[in-house]
């Protein structure tokens, strides 16, 4: 998971201001590096590593650097180690093309091969250096001939803004659309970035989501060019909306706060029917407190925020290592004593991945000695890899994958243990959409092959050493 944005003005030589707030927007979506490709009339600066947008951008030098085009990228690594070389946006200077990509290619390995035997040199390995290199070694002129030849042999997810000398902003999304990508007006100035809520804070209005397919270019005189370069097949990530996206966005036309709300009611349908009656509603900050409003609301049950959060502390999912996981919950969540202590609690969370973040949430609030700890997560079992982008690819990671609810339960420490349904999920985010669901039933809209599972296994293994 990701963070991309894309800015092109026609009159100011500003971006870098609007790249920097719309970076911090979406600083949720990675936490790991951040990085800027800020380009002028003559000169173009690069500036990215590891690290929080804040820590690396000094704002008032920023804001002096001139350009009227750029891109900005805050990322989570899927592939590659998370060395500094890694983080994005990449760009090749000789060409004056810069890109930066919010996603996972599967056949990752089988197409450096290819390109390495061309004579391309890598410094990197990350996906977005391959995906700029693909684009530059079939660039003649014709960004989209360009980007229909990325689309036609990159195989995975890929949200991609790009600075094209002499052409201007380009966005490209594959055809099944995993990945979101949203187009922002204002006054003629145009962004593309991967939430609504990063147009929001700069007063962007949304024009549309990039169409899954689609290529969009955005000259300096302020034309749009768009091109359905593939047949769109939309299979949006649903976990966006159960918990990478904030719940202020409006992506692929779904605001994540009315899906959010939604999944809280269907799970209190499932809550109702295991006849559970709890005494108070808790969310596990902060991602499941809609939900976990919503369920309060159906089943006429106070609404507690029982477990307080230190803001400092980033979101554990997106913590690269599993000990560092473990070690941030503990700092993380503090319980407050007064609305757990002889009480039955409904916790809300909004998934169980490996079950060792719920298991010791629970321990956590058994210290202050509630009568009964009922668990309930707004998204079903997790039970297969991610491909596209998340980090969750190697199958042994998931606790659903082999046992039973009732299992599960009795490992986290829950008395009882509620799921949503598969159905209550599609349902909840968007009935009339399609979307893909493969980490919950294994229905992959671009089934991996097996040398490409293995390969990605092992390189997952390799980093988690
Ligand atoms: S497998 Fe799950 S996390 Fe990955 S893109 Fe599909 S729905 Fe999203």
């Amino acid at each position: 998971m990701c963070g991309i944005v894309g800015v092109i003005k026609r009159k100011a030589n500003n971006v870098a201001k609007d790249l920097y707030f719309g970076l911090l927007a979406i600083q949720h979506r990675g936490q790991d590096a951040s990085g800027m490709l800020v380009c002028g009339e003559r000169k173009c600066y690069l500036k990215k590593g590891n690290g929080l947008v804040t820590s690396l951008f000094n704002e008032e030098l920023m804001f002096q650097l001139p350009g009227y085009m750029g891109i900005g990228h805050v990322r989570y690594p899927t592939i590659g180690l998370g060395k500094e070389e890694e983080a994005q946006p990449f760009f090749i200077k000789e060409m004056g093309v810069g890109l930066a990509h919010n996603g996972n290619l599967l056949n990752y390995f089988q197409l450096r091969e290819q390109l390495v035997s061309k004579g391309v040199k890598f410094l990197s390995s990350s996906d977005g250096e391959l995906l700029l290199q693909l684009f530059i070694v079939n660039y003649g002129g014709d960004p989209f001939e360009a980007a229909k030849k990325v689309m036609e042999v990159a195989r995975g997810a890929f949200s991609i803004v790009m600075c094209i000398k002499d052409k201007g902003l380009m966005a490209i999304r594959d055809r099944f659309g995993f990945k979101p990508l949203v187009l922002g007006e204002k006054d003629g100035d145009y962004m593309v970035t991967s939430e609504s809520v990063a147009l929001d804070i700069l007063q962007y209005r949304l024009v549309r989501d990039v169409k899954p397919g689609e290529a969009i270019l955005i000259t300096p005189e302020g034309e749009i060019i768009a091109r359905q370069l593939y047949p769109a097949i939309p299979r949006y990530c649903i976990f966006e909306y159960v918990y990478f996206a904030r719940p202020d966005s409006i992506i692929n036309g779904i605001p994540v706060y009315k899906a959010r709300y939604r999944l809280g009611v269907n799970l209190a349908k499932e809550v109702e029917k295991r006849g559970i009656k709890p005494d108070v509603v808790i969310p596990v900050p902060d991602t499941a407190r809609t939900a976990a409003f919503a369920i309060s609301e159906y089943l006429g049950v106070p609404y507690k925020e029982g477990l307080i959060k230190n803001r400092y502390i980033g979101r554990t999912f997106i913590m690269p290592r599993d000990e560092k996981r473990m070690e941030r919950v503990k700092v993380k969540l503090n319980p407050v004593r007064y609305e757990i202590e002889g009480k039955k609690i409904l916790l809300v969370d909004d998934s169980i991945v490996r079950g060792n973040t719920s298991r010791a949430i629970i321990q956590l609030v058994r210290q202050v000695n509630p009568t009964a700890v009922y668990f309930a997560s707004t998204a079903p079992p997790l039970k297969y890899p991610c491909y596209y982008g998340i980090d969750m690819q190697t199958r042994r990671e998931f606790i659903a994958k082999d046992k039973s609810v009732d299992e599960i339960r009795k490992v986290i420490g829950a008395d009882v243990l509620v799921y949503q349904t598969l159905d209550g999920l599609v349902e909840g985010v968007d009935s009339g959409a399609t979307f893909c669901t493969a980490c919950f039933n294994g229905d992959y809209p671009i089934p991996p092959r097996e040398e490409e599972i293995e390969c990605i296994e092992r390189q997952r293994l390799d980093v988690g050493r």
